[in-house]
């Protein structure tokens, strides 16, 4: 299956990548919502992570979210593994035109990616409240940087806000619809590290129009039927062996 998976991509273009948790967690960044992810376990504080990254928590208390938000939801020391890599690499030959990702992390762009459509946002930036100065991961991460947890704009003093979409926030409909057109125009669309059941996966699948639809998931997904080739393993160990030489 991989040989033709080699095959596919030798012979392909316009490919759109669109990725899931399972291309971070070989990062060793946790699952957010898988059996074992962080998203199963109480927080410390008597509440659900969901409850706690959420925008009203987010405006209730934001000494709490941002003392969770920070110790969980980042990882700097976490590097792009064989997948990140390789979808890097196609984009470079010009074969891959987009990745679409529900992750976070900043590990595409890290990898050398450039075309990348992030709809949950980014980790990585974060903008003042008030004056939308822009801040980089590091500067919430430094306690210099924040009062009572909460890091504080130096130009303004306003809270600078992780570019992150939380629970009960939309999706930017800016990233969304560049997504959606990518899929659209894609002659072949490869679906990694995902099971495809969360919202707005799915969704997004959907709008593909192309020639081959490639799914690489370590379990089954709710498309496994309905695609051309469907590869139950490693997403960076599959993608790593599809690029080398
Ligand atoms: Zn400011």
């Amino acid at each position: 299956m991989i040989e033709e998976l080699k095959e596919i991509i030798k012979n392909g273009r316009k490919i759109v990548f669109f990725g899931g948790a399972g291309v971070s967690t070989e990062s060793g960044i946790p699952d957010f919502r898988s059996e074992n992810g962080i998203y199963k376990t109480k927080s410390e504080y008597g509440m659900s992570p969901e409850e706690i990254i959420s925008r009203s928590f987010f405006d209730r208390k934001p000494e709490i979210f941002y003392n969770y938000y920070t110790k969980n939801l980042i990882y700097l020391s976490a590097e792009p593994n064989d997948a990140h890599k390789a979808l890097a690499k196609l984009e470079e030959q010009g074969k891959l035109t987009a990745i679409v990702t529900q992750n976070i992390d900043g590990l595409h762009q890290k990898a050398g990616s450039k075309n990348v459509f992030e709809l949950h946002g980014s980790v990585i930036r974060n903008y003042c409240m008030k004056c939308n100065m822009y801040y980089d991961v590091s500067y919430i991460m430094e306690p210099g940087n924040c009062e009572n947890h909460i890091p504080r704009c130096k130009n303004c003093r306003g809270m600078v806000k992780p570019d992150v979409v939380l629970y009960e926030e939309p999706l930017d409909s800016g990233v969304m619809s560049k997504a959606v057109a990518a899929i659209a125009d894609a002659e072949i669309l490869i679906v990694g590290g995902t099971s495809l059941v969360v919202y707005p996966a799915a969704g997004f699948i959907n709008y593909f129009r192309g020639n081959k639809l490639i799914l690489i998931n370590k379990s089954e997904t709710a498309f496994d039927g309905k695609a051309d080739l469907v590869i139950h393993d490693s997403i960076g160990k599959v993608l790593g062996s599809v690029t080398s030489c």
